[in-house]
């Protein structure tokens, strides 16, 4: 699955941007959107990048700072922090491939992270460990390996799993019933709702329905 650029851009911002003449496929990012929406994490165990240099901070969209650190946390408590032989960068603003004829990479909105480039080149059909292909999913990232022209380093956000937050629902300034807000939908209970403004329900539960007959509405 891949997003649509829509997706990204509604979801994790839009900026200006021109080309860096210095570094062929670089942009520069304009405005304020990267100081507005670019953090710093720690990663939970030690990482190193392709030259062997230590990597201390990891530099990514502010959305996804709960995610990574999420599926770093994880492959550390699982013992499974040599699965990351180098960590290959996530924010870098640029052109997929570095070419300036191609859209820009999700990089530069600091939504991909490239892992053991060097082992899984891009257009490499090598897969990568599939525990770490899980953990990355777990978490809501994509892998590029099983694209047309695979990118085997490469994993981007694809889903951006929300925490459910508690919802107060209130029947002409009352409170009637609590439910939950998951993924920008309420999810109440629908028999309390429909009872209370005097309409009747009828759960088929074995037929995964439910109808709400509203009064008068059929006799
Ligand atoms: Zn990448």
């Amino acid at each position: 699955m891949v997003r649509s650029r829509e997706w990204v851009e509604s979801t994790f911002g839009r900026f200006a941007w021109r080309d860096k003449p210095e570094k062929r496929g670089a942009i520069e990012i304009l405005g304020e959107w990267e100081r507005r929406n670019i953090v710093s994490i720690a990663p939970p165990f030690e990482l190193r990048d392709g030259r062997g240099r230590p990597v201390s901070v990891l530099r990514c969209h502010r959305l996804i700072a709960p995610p990574l650190t999420r599926f770093l946390t994880d492959l550390h408590r699982r013992n499974l922090c040599h699965l990351i032989n180098t960590f290959d960068g996530c924010f870098v603003p640029r052109h997929m491939g570095w070419n300036p004829r191609r859209p820009l990479s999700r990089h530069t909105w600091g939504i991909a992270v490239d892992v053991n480039a060097r082992l899984f080149p891009y257009g490499s059909r090598a897969r990568q460990d599939e525990r770490l292909i899980a953990a990355f999913a777990r978490q809501g990232f994509t892998w590029g390996g099983k694209w047309r022209t695979p990118d085997p380093m490469h994993f981007e956000v694809v889903d951006l799993p929300q925490p459910a937050r508690p919802l107060a629902i209130l029947l002409d300034g009352e409170h009637l019933v609590g439910g939950f807000l998951h993924d920008g939908r309420a999810v109440a209970p629908v028999r309390e709702i429909a009872e209370a403004m005097g309409a009747a329900v009828e759960a088929r539960m074995t037929e995964g329905e439910i109808e709400i007959h509203t009064p008068g509405g059929d006799c």
